[in-house]
């Protein structure tokens, strides 16, 4: 996680890098710094525990003057969160200072090796170690900047994005990236740096996607210069990216996360366009077209994925068992990758990851791809690694997602996972017409459906008040509905910080039961669906126990509405499709008891967005 961000140019650099923080803040916002040279070639680090904003206010009676510039919003991994282990690290003589999203998991041997040649640390960070290793081979043996960068960098075993400044040389970035994400925007006459290009659109279009292993260096008045650890020049595509800058602002909302709850009706349009011919009632997924063999001739799929990712995986395979009848097994990426799994070429890996970035799947794909599988992505960030490290893949264009808790991206991959589960089904003929258009026509209908169930919002605020007395919730749901109450369950645990499960209404009474009582909400997500005669049963059992019961049920519902405390109504659709229904209220209920919480909705707490960490 951590945001990057760096300036070099004719402007000032302290506004460009700090609203490039804020834009960059979802990532992590334990700790905030910057570090600027001036025209008095004077190296100044500024930093602060908590957010951009305190950064802001310390700098206030600062020289943050300067054009050339480095800084960085943490989430910590290694030493706590405070102002010691906030970045930017300057070296032992602090003619260098540098910022670093990653871990180097052999810091501590590093560590060692420099303390018995005298140097001394400032922090408790794995990325202090890397700046001092680079400035004992840059002064031992009198090398220039970039040559003591990729010396260091072959030494060092784990993840990083970083960007050092050298005071001696004040028209110079070099960055080098592995395993964690690092863009750099080509202005005129000035070059930006970032996590992501959110920092970098509004001051220009043009970007280069670093690989792993590719160090930039970036130098006043020279063209962007790319190249390796052994100093072989490498290649780079310059892209144009496309970000509307009204998606990066709040909008009108109080928080990030009501405004992409409230865009889930668009991101889906969005979503679908080009791709459901609204005319013929066909769905066309290009990937599926261009890799038709691959797909319809696998064994089995896996969909590896990890958090709302994970549970959006769960609906995946509900859809493409059902519509196409192939076998799917659903794991968590950082399980997968671990258990040497079975994998062999005539296996489909499905990877899903809002960021592009989420290093655990990262690595799944990279193992699945080495073991001959056929990868297939499913992500948000236009060019991240994901999408670059697979043979295939859908986006799922609902923009940018800057909430931590993650809305428009679950509905979004649901809508693609869909998508896909029709357009292989009817290649491969284990759906007939009449359902297959149906389901199609019933897609197209998803957003107006939501549209519907945002009216209730001021409903569910309401009934949020009720919750917030709580300690502990259960989310109980069946067939769809089941990663459905996963879903919500952790939608309320990111933001309150009440405990909640989410599980299968049918197991409760192996468990989960004994935690009853009339204090206890349960929330049950309850569509008329094939299930829901089964589900009653399971509300009558909860009532038996007292519990209090919230229920979330199809417009019309005669039954659950008679014995659940509170009833939520909610527009009637095809069972395979009630995940794009039925979580969208569960993201307002967690998102209105958390504000009546008072908590910090868009940054909760230890929790941070595009996890870049394993
Ligand atoms: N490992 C570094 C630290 O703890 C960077 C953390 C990160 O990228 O999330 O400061």
């Amino acid at each position: 996680m951590c945001g990057i961000v760096g300036y070099i140019g004719q402007r000032d650099a302290y506004p460009i890098l700090i609203k490039g923080l804020k834009r960059l803040e979802y990532r992590g916002y334990d700790s905030a710094g910057v570090a600027i040279i001036n025209r008095g070639r004077e190296l100044n680090v500024y930093k602060t525990k908590g957010k951009v904003s305190d950064l802001e206010h310390f700098v206030e009676d600062k020289d943050v003057s300067g054009t050339i510039g480095i800084a960085h919003t943490r989430w910590a991994t290694h030493g706590e969160p405070c102002t010691e282990n906030a970045h930017p690290h300057y070296s032992q003589t602090k003619r260098l200072a540098l910022i670093h999203n990653g871990i180097i998991e052999n810091y501590a041997s590093l560590k060692n090796k420099l303390q018995a040649k005298g140097y001394t640390f400032q922090s408790s960070t794995d990325t202090e170690v890397l700046v001092q290793l680079i400035e004992f081979i840059q002064t031992s043996h009198e090398l220039n900047l970039l040559t003591a960068v990729q010396l260091a960098l072959q030494e060092v075993i784990g993840a990083y994005a970083i960007a050092v400044l050298d005071k001696e040389n004040p028209n110079q970035i070099i960055a080098a990236r592995k395993s964690s994400p690092l863009v750099v925007g080509i202005g005129e006459g000035e070059f930006f740096l970032a996590s992501d290009a959110t920092p970098i659109v509004e001051y220009t279009d043009k970007v280069v996607y670093l690989d792993d292993g590719e160090i930039a260096v970036i130098r006043r008045d020279e063209k962007l210069k790319v190249v390796n650890l052994d100093n072989v020049e490498c290649p780079h595509d310059v892209k144009t990216v496309t970000m509307n800058l009204g998606q990066l602002e709040k909008g009108g909302y109080p928080h990030f996360m009501l405004k992409e709850i409230f865009e889930q009706p668009d991101c889906i349009r969005d979503c679908m366009r080009g791709r459901i011919n609204v005319e013929a009632d066909n769905v066309v997924l290009s990937a599926v077209i261009d890799y038709k063999k691959q797909l319809l001739s696998a064994k089995r799929f896996i969909i590896v994925a990890c958090g709302t990712s994970w549970h959006a995986a769960l609906i995946g395979k509900h859809l493409i068992e059902s519509l196409c009848r192939i076998p799917v097994e659903v794991e968590y990426a950082s399980e997968f990758r671990y258990h040497n799994p079975v994998i062999d070429a005539d296996d489909v890996v499905i990877a899903i990851s809002q960021s592009g970035e989420t290093a655990d799947t990262l690595a799944a794909v990279e193992l699945a791809k080495s073991r001959g599988a056929f990868i297939y992505g499913i992500c948000n960030a236009i060019g991240s690694s994901i999408p670059r490290a697979t043979h295939t893949g859908s986006y799922i264009h609902v923009g940018p997602e800057i909430g931590v808790a993650s809305t428009k991206a679950f509905t979004g991959q649901v809508t693609v996972l869909a998508m896909l589960a029709l357009s292989m089904a009817k290649e491969k003929n284990s759906i007939d017409n009449h359902t297959f258009v149906n389901i199609v026509k019933e897609l197209q209908q998803i957003p107006e459906k939501m549209e519907e169930v945002l009216k209730e919002n001021e409903h569910i605020a309401q009934l949020a008040k009720i919750f917030t007395y709580a300690k502990n919730c259960i989310y109980l749901g069946r067939g769809y509905s089941y990663p459905v109450a996963l879903e919500g369950a952790l939608k309320l645990k990111e933001i309150s910080y009440i405990h909640a499960e989410g599980y299968p209404a049918a197991e409760m009474k192996h468990g989960p039961i004994a935690l009853v009582d009339e204090e206890m909400p349960v929330v049950v997500i309850a569509p008329h669906d094939d299930l829901y005669e089964k589900v009653l049963s399971n509300v009558q059992e909860v009532k038996a126990r007292k519990g209090r019961v919230i229920a979330f049920v199809s417009k019309g519902d005669q039954m659950i509405s008679q014995i659940a405390d509170t009833c939520i109504e909610l527009p009637d659709t095809m069972d395979c499709l009630t995940p794009l229904i039925a979580t969208v209220p569960l993201q307002m209920l967690a998102y209105h008891i958390a504000v009546c919480k008072g908590k910090n909705v868009d940054q909760p707490r230890n929790l941070a967005k595009s996890v870049t960490v394993e």
